[in-house]
């Protein structure tokens, strides 16, 4: 979400003729877009902030911004207090105040122009930032905000309630990026598969998916974050369906035992994502599933953790991103639980748990070897073009064919559990 958050600070801040530049200690505007998830990201975030006094003392005319959800949507009086070096407070999404402080002395109309325009910066044409005009892949809001309220998460209080964006805002953007060249696009959302259900319309992922599917130039989309219970089969025949929609599902299960899911507030039980996991495998064929789990959750015993175990061992999903729990100011689980597991405990299960996922990764990938997949490539890295197959798989390849941008056969000749390496299959043999 920040990435695509960033995309649209950059986009508007060219369009006031503002270049990118390669440090910040030659830039004029700084923006830190921050992220509170968990508290390692936050400490880095206020530690970023903290660094760029020295820049401020140095250079007065330097603008700082903090944007994203360390700012949130209630409010910044503390951090304008902590932190007085910077300028001006943007909350997660919202290009609008830093826009609106760097017009505000050119011209005062400009100012009421620009707060007028605050929350509908995503809903313009916005031509790609100069860095990023050659980008094959690019993130889409379509729903800002949650309101499920899972006991651990912090997100409601800091990207505000669910709000979904009107289907024709959404198809505008899709057809602007790849008018601009981009080939993939993954429609975002916390709960992206309860898209619709705020609009007086009542359009679903389903039927936005249609609508955007054959945006002429568009290869690929995918869409995350994904919650068991708004899963229909309606969406699972759709992914199957559309060829254009691929088959990787982003479906957290967050924890393998019934007590933790429920002082978590999932809304599911364990049998019920089971049942969901053997759904989206029948209908749609080689899907690629992946999971967060979160360790350490106030009150997880050992047994608990052990569940945890036994349904990533069973289930055998194809990526697992897995955290420590961080207990999160504001949360009910800060409020009324006990951060009681303690930190190597933490730190002990996480890698038991990556360890599991490792070999269950290096063996699905291993059945690659030797098939034939179609990967969109992406771009250049050490030497290695890199792309990703329909389900989501890592693929390097080398060769000095140009394949930015491109679909290609390419038949797998090495596999790993993050990564997979193959060669381009060239059409001139034989
Ligand atoms: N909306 C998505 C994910 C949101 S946050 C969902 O419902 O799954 C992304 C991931 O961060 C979560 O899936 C969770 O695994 C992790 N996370 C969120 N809050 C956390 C916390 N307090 N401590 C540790 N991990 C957390
Ligand atoms: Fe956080 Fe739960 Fe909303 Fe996901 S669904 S953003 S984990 S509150």
């Amino acid at each position: 979400m920040n990435v695509a958050d960033s995309r649209q600070v950059s986009s508007a801040l060219e369009q006031l003729n503002y270049q990118e530049t390669d440090s910040a200690e030659n830039a004029d505007v700084v923006v830190l877009n921050t992220c509170v998830i968990r508290q390692s990201a936050e400490d880095s975030a206020t530690g970023r902030i903290s660094s760029l006094q020295g820049l401020k003392r140095k250079n007065p005319n330097m603008v700082i911004n903090v944007m994203g959800c360390l700012v949130g949507v209630k409010g910044h009086q503390h951090l304008a207090e902590r932190f007085p070096h910077v300028d001006v407070f943007s909350p997660p999404s919202d290009p609008g105040p830093l826009i609106a402080y760097l017009t505000q002395d050119e011209s005062r109309a400009l100012e009421e122009e620009t707060t007028a325009r605050r929350f509908a910066f995503m809903d313009e044409e916005l031509p790609l930032p100069k860095n990023h005009s050659d980008q094959v892949t690019a993130y889409v809001h379509i729903v800002l905000g949650c309101s499920h309220a899972c006991t651990y998460c912090i997100v409601p209080y800091r990207r505000g309630p669910e709000r979904s964006r009107p289907v024709e805002n959404i198809a505008m953007e899709v057809k602007s990026l790849v008018k601009q060249g981009v080939k993939e696009i993954t429609l975002l959302g916390q709960i992206v598969d309860r898209y619709g259900v705020d609009l007086p319309q009542k359009p679903t992922l389903s039927s936005l998916l249609r609508e955007v599917h054959d945006t002429p130039g568009l290869e690929r989309l995918r869409f995350l974050t994904s919650h068991p219970n708004w899963m229909t089969n309606e969406l699972l025949d759709t992914v199957a369906e559309l060829p254009k929609v691929m088959p990787h599902i982003e479906v957290p299960i967050q924890s393998g035992d019934d007590e933790v899911l429920a002082n978590m507030k999932r809304g599911y039980t364990t049998d019920e994502y089971r049942e969901l996991i053997h759904r989206i495998r029948t209908r749609i064929p080689n899907v690629g599933i992946a999971n967060d789990i979160i360790v350490g959750f106030p009150g997880e015993t050992e047994e608990q953790f052990q569940h945890t175990y036994n349904i990533l061992e069973e289930l055998k999903l194809d990526v697992a991103h897995l955290a420590r729990y961080s207990g999160r100011q504001g949360t009910v689980a800060t409020r009324r639980m006990k951060d009681n597991v303690p930190e190597e405990e933490k730190w002990r299960r996480f890698r038991v748990l990556e360890e599991l996922q490792k070999g269950i990764a290096a063996e699905i990938n291993s059945r690659y070897e030797g098939k034939t997949v179609k990967v969109l490539f992406e771009n250049k890295v050490r030497g290695r073009w890199r792309g990703r197959t329909p389900n989501n798989k890592l693929v390097f390849t080398e060769t000095e064919q140009n394949l930015h941008g491109k679909v290609i056969p390419v038949t797998i000749t090495w596999t790993g559990p993050w990564s997979m390496q193959g060669k381009v299959e060239t059409r001139s043999k034989k």
